[in-house]
């Protein structure tokens, strides 16, 4: 039998290369040889209290590119969270078991406090509660995502476990984070520190809807130095940050050409940029194309939902009726 995979992706705006090479490129691999769920958090994306309207145009958005990206709908379930109640209900059996001393230890949740001190609110806390019910839900093996959600997955076997002591079962396997890369994927941003995120700001992430002419300006406002000063000196974050975009987008022979430079101290940063924007342009452009063409199309969004809905319902209905039974949820 396929091991099973399960990731999702909040749909807070649209996907950034961060989202694609942390995620959504291994989804479209993983769908050939797995039984895989994909699914839009639309019920995580409530932490940040989206109108209705946005709620319902940024799923819109995150459907479109993940089937502008290459999931398939017919090799995998795509649905959307909120569709499938039962993951709530999973939810609520896992938050009595997860203590406040390990939620309030989430390097998210701290850098929420920091961030948005204004709005600390119990979805934020009992965060990787709902994310371990999305993963158990399904007793998925692997999770496509990036390195920032490591720690989450670590939450997830804690909670797994915990639920099959109490419960003296073996229900739940353990889920591990996956990426076909060596190692678990961080794509940094524009702005000289830290991961792309679309809560660092627009100007910070390269969206895959971006056009030639976004992607050209926000590549020339990204942040560097004032240059290398002696041969082969280690580069600092906001340059080694550009190297790494470059990673992603460029063929080994340029990146090869620009750390020459780099190291002769020879490079011009005007250049650098220019380079990375032009191979972003060539990388993104058949997907903003697809996902221009998929967003006219509701009649086909609207099929996909309903048929992904249904799909992740049977695989839910089944996982919660045998966990109500551990549980000792009895009919008389
Ligand atoms: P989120 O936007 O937090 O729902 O993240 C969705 C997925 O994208 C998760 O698998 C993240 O690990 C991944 N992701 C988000 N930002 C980055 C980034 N800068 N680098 C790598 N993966 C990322």
């Amino acid at each position: 039998m396929k091991e099973t995979v399960v990731s999702g992706i909040r749909p807070t705006g649209k996907l950034h290369l961060g989202n694609y090479f942390g995620a959504v490129t291994n989804f479209v691999k993983m769908q050939y040889d797995y039984n895989c769920f994909f699914f839009i958090a639309d019920l995580h994306s409530l932490t940040t209290h989206p109108t209705p309207q946005d709620l319902h145009g940024y799923v819109k958005h995150v459907l479109v590119e993940y089937l502008a990206c290459g999931i398939d709908p017919e090799q995998s379930t795509i649905y959307i969270q909120s569709d499938v109640p039962e993951v709530a209900e999973l939810y609520l059996y896992l938050n009595m078991n997860a203590y406040l001393g390990e939620l309030e230890r989430s390097t998210s949740f701290k850098d929420k406090i920091r961030s948005q001190p204004n709005n600390v609110n119990a979805g934020l806390l009992t965060y990787p509660a709902l994310m371990a019910a999305d993963i158990l839900i399904h007793r998925a093996s692997k999770v496509p995502v990036g390195k920032d959600q490591e720690q989450h997955l670590e939450m997830t076997r804690t909670f797994g476990n915990r639920f099959n002591r109490l419960y003296n079962s073996e229900y739940f396997v353990e889920p591990f984070a996956f990426n076909y890369a060596k190692n678990l994927v961080k794509v940094p941003g524009l702005d000289g520190k830290g991961k792309m995120s679309k809560s660092e700001g627009d100007g910070n992430c390269i969206y895959l809807s971006d056009s030639p002419e976004i992607i050209r300006k926000k590549l020339l406002r990204a942040v560097t130095d004032s240059g290398p000063s002696v041969e082969n000196q280690t580069k600092p974050e906001a340059i080694q940050n550009l190297f790494d975009l470059m990673n992603i987008v460029s063929s080994p022979d340029t990146i090869a050409h620009y750390d020459a430079l780099y190291n002769n101290v020879a490079i011009r940063y005007g250049d650098l940029k220019k380079q990375i924007a032009e191979d972003m342009i060539i990388f993104n452009s058949p997907i903003r194309e697809r996902i221009e063409e998929l967003s006219k199309d509701n009649s086909y969004l609207r099929k996909v939902a309903e048929q992904g809905a249904v799909k992740a319902r049977e695989s839910a209905q089944k996982t919660m009726k045998e966990v109500r039974a551990l549980i000792g949820f009895k009919s008389f």
